[in-house]
This record gives C-alpha cells, structure tokens and sequence, in this order.
C-alpha cells in the first residue's frame, strides 16, 4: 500500500506506473485487485494497490501504461528447458526414449556448431518472452565449449530475460552411462576440464547477473559421483544455484542402485548434497524418505507436465513434496518434448494431476500459478514471483478483452484453464518493458525466425535428419 505524500514533498521516483486491470498479486495475502496499479523504481516493484491508491505516482511516473481491461501477474519462470533444442519443434513425436535419443536428439545434438546453437536459443529465448516467460533455467547441454555456454548466455541477454546457463557436464564415461547406454561421444572433457570450463562461464556470468551460469552434471545415473560433488562445491563457491536430471524415468532408479546401491536421491542427502542449491529436473520417481529429504532441505523439484506426458515418465509427488517443505517450481523441458511454454504447463499440471489421482481437487489453478511465479522465483533465488513492494519488477500483462476470456469470473481459473501465450502484450523484466504490444523491444523477430530456419537446415542436412522418418508426415 502507499502512502500519501504531503503536497509539497517530491512526487515519488517511478519509472514506470501499470494502471488499471486486474492484478494477481500472489503476495502473501494473495490478494487480486480490482482496478489496481503497480509502480516500478530501479527495478523493483515500489508501489501496489488500487489504481486510485497509487495516483501520487502519476506526477513523477517516467511512463504510465494503461491496462484497463487488462490482467497483471508476476512474470513465470521456465525452471527446466533447453534451448538449443528449440530447431527440432515437432520432430521425434511418438517416438519411447532411447530411439528419441538415438533418431533424433544424439544426431541433433553431436551436429551442432556454436553458430546453430545461437540461433536456437535466441529463438527459444524470443518464444518465452512472448509467452511471459521471464527468467529460464536453459540446461545447455551441446556445445558446451567456454564460447558456446556464453554465446547462450548472450542470446538469452539480448532478448531482455532472465536465465540461468545450466551448463551440461559429462565427465569421463562410467559404468551408470554403459547402463543407460548413453553415447560416448557426448563425454568429450575429462572431469579438470568440465570444472575448468563451468568455472571459466561462471567467472564472465557470476552470481546476481541477468543470465548466470550453473554448473549441471547432466543425469545423476551418468555423471560419477566426484564430479556430481564437484559441481555443488562450485556452485557454493560462486554462490549460485546446480541443476541436474534427477529420477525421471523408472528405469533409472534400478540403474543407479546397480552401480550405486542407493536410490538417488537418498544417496544425495546421505553425501549432504541436497541443499536450497540443489534444483533437480523431474525428481517423479522418489520414496517417502526422499520425499521428506527434498522438503527437510529445502530443494527443488522442477516439474514438467507436459514433457512427463509426452515421454509417459511418470506423475510427479506434487502434494507429499509441497508438504514435506521441498519447493516446487515448473518446467517446459523445451521444444523437443513439445513443452511450448508456462501457459501450457500450468494447464496440463492441473489436470494431470486430478487424472492420476482421479480427483479434481488433487490439484488446483491457483497452485500452478504458484509453482510457475513464486517456486520458479524460489529455485533461482530471485526475490521475486510476487507483485509487493521491494520484489523484482518482473511482471505479464495479459489482453483478456477476448471471446475465449468472456465472461471474466475467476480470474486464477481463467488464466490457467483459457489463458495462452498469445494473450501477453506486455513483458516487463527488472523494470525494462521487452515485450510491447505482443512484440518483442529488443530483438527483430522476423531476423531471429530467418537465422533460426537457415540453421535448422544446415543442422537438418548434417545430421541427416532431413528425408528420414522423422521429417514425414501421414506416411
Ligand atoms: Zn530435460
């Protein structure tokens, strides 16, 4: 709430005033305002209330955007996605995990250069700004050279969003990747040079950065158990989050324990390597004790809707983990397991949960919201996620003056259950507006789409996708 100023004091230092609209707050009341109005200074949100409340910004307000009929939220975050996959939209559809890996994403992966992977994750980037993706988790996994990792790094920059570089490290190969049959080519740097690159990325993009890099061995299954360490020591050094896949498939359960005799994540808390750094992507297939391990540590699980679907992974512990204290936060898991963005993720949540569960209170919109604003903010540890005074001022505004949106009656239903990416007009990321009028401010689209369809074809006919079954329709 303001305060009124006296008349003769300044008017208050505002760069940027959102009046009107509805604006979902998820502050600790949750409150949705009627009518409201939120007021931006240096990039943290000074001011939130009813729009005749916040009138004192007015006078001293840099530029006021009117979003009469308009809906406010806090910008979402993607908490697990790959970008650079972005090129292979629609391929591999169908197809079960290790002729997935096989066809499609080892051949895409092994062909790219640094020039492709900039394409695809500027256009990857550009998607989830326009979807009011504010800040990504962007596990980059190919290639993972020191100029590659902070090529992607830029391209997140220059579309004006956060991100997290969760750069991928293999290490050496090891009996769990014989088990998983995980090709050899992808462990091209001995474990010195994983570290010594990952530290270099860090060093250019350290902690408090627009786009920061992690370190994230790629799989607990694959990745020894030094390296693993290794890489949350140098997370705590640089004082940055880790990242890694965790517990996704069933099957990988039963190979960990072969070389292991642990399940994973138990074997994380008893190295004391689970910690509010340690952000897993999937984390489904837990016990009860790993479940209570995750919540007593404060860890994240990112969970994936729409890619445990199309994969058939599994049903994320959604309830048990919010319960036991874990924080929760919500991932696409990129393009090539058609995680297209959070609106998509927040909806197919829902409803997968009451499914499995056959309950339709197992999960609920409101919850989702929560999971994609305020456990994305969590896990990355931005103080952020909610619109109230001295948080991020990282904020959607969405156009519901729609047939879909009519009538407007709840507003957390609406935006989960008819709410979709083409709704964002407005994206305002640290203050800065990058999306204006459904258009991105910092980046030419029509420039980022020409360089990502060119790069989609030299990478296609390198890696001999083009002509295969993936590329057939109805055949
Ligand atoms: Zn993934």
């Amino acid at each position: 709430m303001s305060e009124h100023q006296p008349s003769s004091a300044p008017p208050p230092a505002c760069d940027l005033l959102i009046e009107g609209g509805i604006v979902i707050t998820l502050d600790d009341r949750r409150r949705v305002i009627e009518d409201g109005a939120v007021a931006v200074a240096d990039g943290r949100i000074a001011a939130v209330g009813a729009r005749s409340e916040l009138g004192v910004y007015r006078e001293g307000a840099a530029r006021i955007i009117d979003c009469t009929g308009k809906l406010v939220l806090p910008g979402l975050t993607d908490g697990h996605t790959h970008l650079f996959q972005t090129l292979g939209r629609s391929l591999g559809d169908g197809m079960s995990l290790v002729p997935w890996l096989r066809h499609f994403m080892l051949p895409y992966s092994l062909n790219m250069t640094r020039e492709i992977a900039e394409a695809a994750v500027r256009l990857g980037a550009l998607q989830a700004a326009l979807s009011g993706t504010t800040m990504v988790v962007d596990n980059h996994y190919a290639p993972t050279d020191t100029e590659t990792t902070l090529a992607a790094a830029q391209a997140v920059e220059d579309v004006g969003i956060r991100g997290a570089i969760a750069r991928g490290v293999f290490g050496e190969m090891n009996p769990g990747a014989e088990l998983m049959g995980v090709e050899p080519r992808l462990f091209m740097w001995t474990a010195e040079q994983e570290l010594a690159i990952t530290e270099e990325c860090m060093a250019e993009r350290p902690a408090g950065s627009r786009v920061e890099v992690w370190p994230c061995p790629e799989n607990i299954v694959y990745v020894t158990p030094d390296l693993i360490e290794s890489c949350a020591q140098l997370a705590e050094s640089g004082g940055v989050r880790w990242h890694m896949h965790c517990s996704e498939a069933q099957d990988e359960i039963g190979f960990f324990e072969a070389v292991h005799s642990a399940r994973p994540v138990a074997w994380l808390e008893d190295r004391g390597l689970l910690s509010e750094r340690t952000t897993l992507a999937h984390a489904i297939w837990l016990d009860p004790d790993e479940v209570a391990a995750m919540g007593e540590r404060k860890a994240t699980a990112v969970h994936n809707p729409v890619s445990n679907q199309y994969l058939a992974s599994g049903v994320l512990h959604l309830r048990p983990l919010l319960s036991a204290g874990a924080n929760v936060a919500l991932g696409s898991d990129g393009i090539a397991v058609a995680g297209q963005d959070m609106f998509e993720a927040m909806k197919s949540g829902t409803l997968m949960h009451r499914v499995a569960h056959l309950d339709p209170t197992a999960a609920t919109v409101e919850q989702f919201l929560e999971l994609a604003a305020l456990g994305g903010a969590a896990m990355t540890g931005i103080d952020g996620g909610s619109l109230a005074p001295g948080k991020a001022a990282d904020l959607v505004v969405l156009d519901i003056d729609r047939v879909r949106h009519t009538p407007w009656n709840r507003p957390a239903a609406s935006v989960v259950h008819s709410g979709r990416a083409g709704d964002v007009e407005t994206v305002v990321v640290a203050g800065e507006v990058i999306v204006e009028d459904g258009r991105s401010t910092r980046v030419d689209e029509d420039e980022v789409r020409a360089a990502a369809a060119e790069a989609a074809g030299k990478l296609f006919g390198k890696a001999h996708l083009t002509g295969t079954d993936l590329m057939k329709d109805w055949q």
